[in-house]
């Protein structure tokens, strides 16, 4: 490395001995109480990395502790101004370690090191972000009766925000729901993902450097079905912001039910990208590789649905096919790799029976190449499913991983009814020059966002969010105050009106 200038096909270096991680709580990094570990496993090597402390209910218990009384304290009364000094102090702290914290997440994701080091760099862009909303966009309304009444509405912090993430990329989607919670005077208890612990780890270390009062941010490590279902069990946490698969996020809806939880469910996709005869086919080629092969496929809103117009479809193929043979499948930590391992054997194993399920299902599968000496690694070489149906299960279900299911159309009615025939709704992508058709094919798909000749380009004052099984609920730009903040409002007599009288002799 020449300054901090990675070269193509230069190694980051990094040094792979990670100390063991503890829960963070009330302000200092303590062990389960059960001082129960598991082990965290590298995605390149199938080898252990490190052993992270196990929380379960008790350990939940003492941070919704903690977090209360912060809540109830300091943090609770302070002055706005201060607490987003508190905000843009972790924004600045995340920048300085943007060369530090991306090799960690992509050694313990197996994300690429180019592709982490921009999430990180959005990861620090979310709280000063969040900051500048809160500070500039915060507002209440004010509705005036005539010269009787004064209505207003106020912004208040719900109270405890139980976050549970996935491991997907980890670090930014911690950062995406930990900075408007904080921002807007919540505290927070954070439940990463079990497969991804070292940036969660780093984050709070981050936290704690940034000398958050005690008990305003903590970290409980542990299984989703402990330490996340007792998150979600305890009647002390007023909302659960929650990342992750479909069935789960049904799982915590029905677990917090009892407790009346207030939810935000960004869940699983299959999103669609069309291209139609006149679309830029060039652009939508570099558009839908990436978009489908970045993040190693492990993306929410990858564009994992292909629907090419009859007429383009056999060229577009073909180049779609040269790409793939040409992508750089590789070690996460090298500069030039594009694709590296997915997050775990159980994942590697679920890809690839969808791979030969494609089989079983009638398409053929066109596959890239992984280097011989990757052979440690749970890696599946970028995938092209060819012939598929609409009514496959490889076409209905979220794959998440390398492999893009490609169809054909022939006009702009069919498109629309199988871009919609499936239970997912999170992201669509259209490509076209016609533009009364982008807007229009834009409009009919049902999905919570649609890029019209763009891949996934995000503008973090919109919404962001899915319909149908993606999601419920929107986080994103003053979207996420509906969340994480109580409207409350205030009804204030500027005379005496008429009260009736009741009772009165
Ligand atoms: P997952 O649902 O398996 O796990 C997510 C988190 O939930 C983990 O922290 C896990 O420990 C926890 N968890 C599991 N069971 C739980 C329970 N019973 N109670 C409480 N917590 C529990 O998801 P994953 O495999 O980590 O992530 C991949 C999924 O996330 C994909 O479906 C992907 O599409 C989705 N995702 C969605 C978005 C979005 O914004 N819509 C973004 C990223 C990822």
């Amino acid at each position: 490395m020449v300054g901090n200038q990675v070269t193509a096909k230069q190694q980051v270096p990094f040094d792979k001995k990670v100390e063991d991680i503890k829960l963070y709580i009330d302000g200092a990094f303590v062990d389960a109480e059960s001082k129960e570990t598991f082990d965290n496993i590298s995605p390149f090597t199938n080898e252990k990395i490190n052993a992270v402390a196990s929380g379960d209910e008790t350990d939940i218990e003492k941070a919704v502790k903690a977090a209360r009384k912060a809540y109830k304290g300091e943090w609770g009364n302070m002055k706005m101004k201060d607490r987003l000094t508190y905000i843009y102090k972790i924004a600045d702290l995340i920048d300085e370690h943007i060369d530090e914290i991306a090799p960690l997440e992509s050694y313990d994701t197996g994300l690429p090191i180019s592709q982490t080091k921009k999430m990180v760099a959005r990861a620090a862009n979310n709280f000063r972000f969040y900051a500048e909303m809160v500070s500039a966009r915060l507002v209440g309304e004010v509705y005036q009766v005539d010269d009787e009444f004064l209505n207003y509405t106020v912004q208040k912090p719900v109270g405890i925000a139980g976050l549970i993430t996935p491991w997907n990329a980890p670090f930014m989607l911690e950062t995406w729901k930990i900075a408007p919670a904080l921002a807007t005077g919540n505290t927070v208890v954070l439940k990463p993902a079990e497969l991804s612990p070292l940036t969660a780890n780093r984050l709070a270390e981050i936290i704690d450097k940034a000398e958050l009062p005690d008990g305003v941010f903590n970290v409980v490590h542990g299984y989703g079905e402990t330490a996340g279902a007792s998150l979600v069990a305890n009647p002390d946490v007023e909302l659960i912001s929650f990342t992750g698969e479909t069935t789960t996020g049904s799982e915590i809806m029905k677990n917090g039910a009892d407790s009346l939880k207030r939810f935000s469910m960004e869940l699983g996709g299959k999103s669609p990208i069309i291209v139609f005869e006149d679309a830029d086919v060039d652009r939508a080629l570099d558009a839908c590789t990436w978009g489908i092969f970045s993040f190693n496929g492990e993306r929410c809103t990858a564009n994992s649905r292909l629907y090419l117009h009859e007429s383009i479809a056999e060229s577009f193929i073909e180049n779609l096919k040269d790409r793939v043979a040409n992508i750089r499948v590789g070690d996460p930590m090298r500069a030039d790799t594009q694709v590296g391992p997915l997050i775990h054997t159980d994942h590697y194993n679920n890809v690839k029976s969808y791979i030969e399920l494609a089989k079983d299902e009638g398409c053929e599968v066109i596959s890239g190449n992984i280097p011989g000496e990757l052979n440690r690694g749970n890696y599946v070489a970028p995938t092209i499913l060819l012939n598929a149906k609409n009514n496959m299960r490889i076409v209905q279900e979220e794959i998440f991983g390398p492999v893009i299911a490609v169809m054909t159309f022939k006009d702009e009615a069919e498109v629309i009814e199988l871009a919609n025939d499936v239970r997912y709704g999170l992201a669509g992508y259209v490509w076209t020059k016609d533009m009364q058709r982008g807007h229009r094919v834009a409009h009919a798909i049902d999905s919570g966002m649609l890029w019209v000749n763009s891949q996934n380009v995000r503008d973090l004052r919109t919404p962001f969010g899915g319909s149908k099984h993606s999601g419920i609920g929107r986080e994103g730009g003053h979207y996420a105050f509906d969340f994480y903040t109580e409207t409350k409002i205030i009804h204030v007599a500027m005379k005496d009106h008429h009260i009736p009288q009741f009772g009165k002799k």
